[in-house]
């Protein structure tokens, strides 16, 4: 069932306080990984919502959504797209800055990867204040993308990520505190 699924893989994630600077609890899916059964259910889940969607583009937010995105774009037929921090991709590139806690990020993608009428996903381990995944739909949504939905492990409702998405879905699997 969905819900013993989604115990397994809560059960697996690891907090840890106090990283990587004092008040954050960083939820560490490295330790989901270490159980092939939840990241079996977590990959699962995600292709059983995506899998009729006619997505042709799963776009992976890095470093995290390098992980979970691969799997999920080959079960449901769809290319994979790193979203990538600066001076990391070869080609010629588009960018999106974005704000941090302290400061602002930088995200990049190859032009030429994504064409309009695209359907795309976005996936991330985590969405916090949404910041991230809203750089990643202004990527794809200005070479003519259409951003179906994103879709991370977990979700911090406190910080309401999901204001700063102009009502884009976001389609999480656990929710932490
Ligand atoms: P945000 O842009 O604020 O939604 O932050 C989301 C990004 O930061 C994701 O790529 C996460 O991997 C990372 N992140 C933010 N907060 C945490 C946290 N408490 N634990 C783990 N990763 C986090």
């Amino acid at each position: 069932s969905d819900d013993r699924r989604l115990s397994r893989i809560a059960s697996t994630i690891r907090v840890i306080h106090d990283f990587p600077k004092p008040g954050i609890k960083f939820q560490d899916i490295t330790t989901l990984l270490l159980d092939p059964e939840a990241f079996r259910h977590t990959i699962d889940m995600f292709v059983e919502r995506y899998k009729d969607k006619k997505i042709s583009v799963v776009a992976g937010v890095e470093a995290r959504g390098f992980i979970f995105g691969p799997p999920i774009s080959l079960a449901i037929g769809a290319k994979f797209v790193p979203l990538r921090k600066p001076k990391k991709l070869p080609g010629e590139v588009i960018a999106e800055e974005y704000s941090l806690e302290y400061g602002t990020g930088i995200m990049e993608m190859h032009v030429g990867a994504v064409h309009p009428g695209e359907r795309a996903l976005v996936i991330d381990d985590l969405v916090a204040t949404g910041g991230t995944l809203a750089a990643a739909i202004r990527l794809l949504e200005r070479v003519g993308a259409e951003v179906v939905e994103c879709a991370c492990v977990i979700e911090l409702p406190e910080l309401k990520g999901r204001e700063r998405l102009n009502g884009k879905p976001v389609f999480v699997l656990i929710e932490a505190d």
